[in-house]
């Protein structure tokens, strides 16, 4: 009896509306569909407050795309492990990440927000201890996730760059990744797209190692797993500026920063249109003024 009252209850609720859909079953429609792309909002990194960070949850909620994610160095933490010994330093990044959080759980009552750990949010050479401190506040370093049939990979690029400071657990996420594209080969995805902060090489795939790029060895290993997967698109961050590259069939997108650019390019964010054939995206700035155009990329 008490069963069937609570039954009818649940049922008026969703006749009602009363109970909100989940998240990931609030668009299901076919036909090309938008994702918005951020990265480095790195607060507080020349800005006195968040204004930027909250101008582009704005926007993003305007767009309503199907969700956002950002591309790392979510604040502006001490990206050597030795900085946040002063209690001074840590507490001032306690403030940045409730700062990023304040703006990503506002925008999570419109659409889902995917974070991608960045060389300030976890140290250029993680630890354990970084990790945690990240995954406590922002969610797991490294995940994949499925939405209209395509694949989405999360991946924790500081790790890949330097295992030294959590060897096990590096070796725990590259583990994790072959898995998941061993299994994927199964699946008939339409896209495959990976993200991680640092940008696999910014002129030719066989540049020399340095700050703003994958170091060579990891970035050829790299490579080579995203073309045998079929993979679309890597988006990465980091660099506070866009740039395109195409390796074969391969995009590599970099996003410049919505908060703090160092370049020409404008305080912006990427507008990905998803098709089952093709990928398009653009650069916004956070008037919605279209800053770069990309042409339809065959698959
Ligand atoms: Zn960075």
């Amino acid at each position: 009896m008490i069963k069937n009252i609570i039954q009818s209850i649940i049922l008026l609720s969703i006749i009602c509306g009363c109970i909100p859909k989940r998240l990931s079953e609030r668009k299901v429609a076919s036909g090309p569909y938008k994702i918005v792309v951020g990265a480095d909002p790195q607060l507080f990194m020349r800005q006195k407050n968040d204004l930027f960070w909250q101008q582009t949850i704005d926007l993003v909620i305007s767009l309503n795309p199907d969700f956002f994610i950002v591309c790392g160095d979510l604040t502006n933490a001490g990206n050597k492990a030795s900085r946040w010994e002063d209690p001074v330093r840590a507490a001032s990044y306690e403030k940045q990440a409730a700062a990023y959080l304040s703006g990503s759980k506002r925008l999570e009552k419109h659409l889902p927000v995917y974070n991608v750990a960045g060389n300030h949010d976890v140290t250029l050479r993680p630890t354990p201890e970084r990790l945690a401190w990240y995954e406590n506040k922002f969610g797991k370093a490294w995940y994949s996730f499925e939405h209209r049939n395509s694949l989405f990979i999360v991946l924790e690029s500081n790790l890949l760059r330097d295992p030294s400071g959590a060897p096990q657990k590096a070796k725990e996420q590259k583990e994790w990744f072959k898995k998941l594209l061993q299994k994927s080969k199964h699946k008939n995805y339409d896209h495959k797209f990976a993200f991680m902060h640092h940008p696999m090489c910014l002129k030719s795939v066989s540049e020399k190692s340095g700050y703003y790029n994958m170091p060579e060895k990891i970035r050829n290993e790299l490579l080579d797993l995203f073309h045998d997967n079929n993979f679309t698109a890597v988006f990465s961050g980091h660099l506070h500026k866009n740039n395109y590259m195409r390796v074969g069939k391969l995009e590599l997108i970099t996003t410049g920063s919505c908060c703090v650019p160092l370049g020409k390019d404008p305080k912006g964010v990427r507008i990905v249109e998803i098709s089952k054939e093709h990928i398009q995206h653009k650069y916004y700035n956070l008037e919605q003024k279209p800053i770069l155009d990309k042409p339809i990329q065959k698959k």
